[in-house]
């Protein structure tokens, strides 16, 4: 292999301490960050995503919360209960679970968090905010991915990135951070013609499909930096991400795996968004922008 790995676990771990140290902090003032999980039905990798979240919430001392409502929850009750969350001082960070049943708009709960607890950064404020480039909460994959570069020392600014991918939670976003770093930037997605050829003009690449392993060499300038978002889940049980790790690395300068690569980071920037808000609450001010968490 000639790329170099970028580590998502180190990475994630290091700045999951530096929120322990920041919790510490706030607790010698009496304030205790909270985060508020809310998860919708039975969906058994939610259900995991959500205890996940919890227990890393946990980890470096903040207080977690999961309130899982039944699959028949109006969205009038869910939308009452985001509300009755959003004036409890014990509570920083409210995050709703998706995807959320059809009958529930989640546009609606996603608008209904108070913006200065919208720790996943999907809040119409929030994005609004990224949009302008302006310090807000940010989505937690793509700004986990921002982290990792910054801290592989990676300067984007001047780069042709070339984001694979435009969902909301993460294509689009991530295209917004990179150019807000300076970077010129191309969003490719499921009708883009000749995708091979637009990848290939990327010094960075990132890949957030959910398709396994579609990132081939071919689709891979020599030298570029990849950092795969992507993780499906193979037949073998194994997860695979969206690049073809065992091929790419052979080209790319720098890569990232498929598990311990950006999964970690985005559990890290949760952390690190609900630590924030408690500052904030707390009337601390935060580094967060400006640090790795
Ligand atoms: P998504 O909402 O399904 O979006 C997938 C995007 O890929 C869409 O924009 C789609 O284009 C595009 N696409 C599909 N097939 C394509 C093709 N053949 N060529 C080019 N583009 C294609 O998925 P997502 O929520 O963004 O997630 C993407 C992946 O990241 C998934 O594997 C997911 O599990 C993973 N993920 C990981 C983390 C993490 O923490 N590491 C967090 C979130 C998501 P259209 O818009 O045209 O349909």
């Amino acid at each position: 292999m000639s790329a170099k790995l970028i580590d998502g676990k180190a990475i994630a771990g290091e700045a999951r301490h530096e929120c322990a140290l920041r919790v510490e902090r706030l607790k010698s003032r009496g304030v205790i960050p909270g985060l508020a999980v809310v998860i919708v039905g039975e969906d058994p990798a939610s259900q995991v995503y959500v205890r996940n979240k919890a227990l890393a919430s946990e980890a470096i001392g903040m207080h977690s919360e999961v309130h899982a409502m039944s699959k028949d929850t109006t969205e009038e009750q869910l939308l009452a209960f985001i509300h009755s969350l959003n004036t409890q001082r014990t509570v920083h960070g409210i995050l709703v679970q998706l995807p959320l049943p059809r009958h529930i708009d989640s546009h609606a709960v996603v608008a209904a968090i108070d913006p200065s607890k919208d720790v996943d950064g999907f809040n119409y404020r929030n994005i609004g905010a990224l949009v302008l480039g302006e310090p807000a909460f940010y989505p937690c994959t793509p700004w986990g991915v921002m982290k990792m570069l910054e801290h592989e020392g990676v300067k984007v600014e001047g780069m042709n990135a070339v984001v694979v991918g435009r969902s909301t939670i993460v294509g689009k976003p991530m295209a917004l951070m990179l150019i807000n770093s300076g970077a010129t930037v191309t969003v490719c997605h499921s009708k883009t013609r000749d995708l091979p050829a637009v990848t290939r003009q990327a010094d960075l690449l990132v890949a957030a499909v959910g398709k396994a392993r579609m990132i081939g060499a071919h689709m891979v300038r020599a030298g570029a930096i990849v950092i795969d978002v992507g993780i499906n889940r193979l037949p073998d049980g194994k997860l695979a991400g969206d690049v073809d790790f065992a091929a790419v690395s052979q080209v790319a300068s720098m890569i990232t795996p498929v598990p311990g690569g950006v999964g970690p980071m985005t559990i890290a920037m949760l952390l690190a968004n609900t630590v924030k808000s408690a500052e904030q609450a707390a009337g601390l001010g935060s580094h967060a922008d400006t640090r790795i968490a």
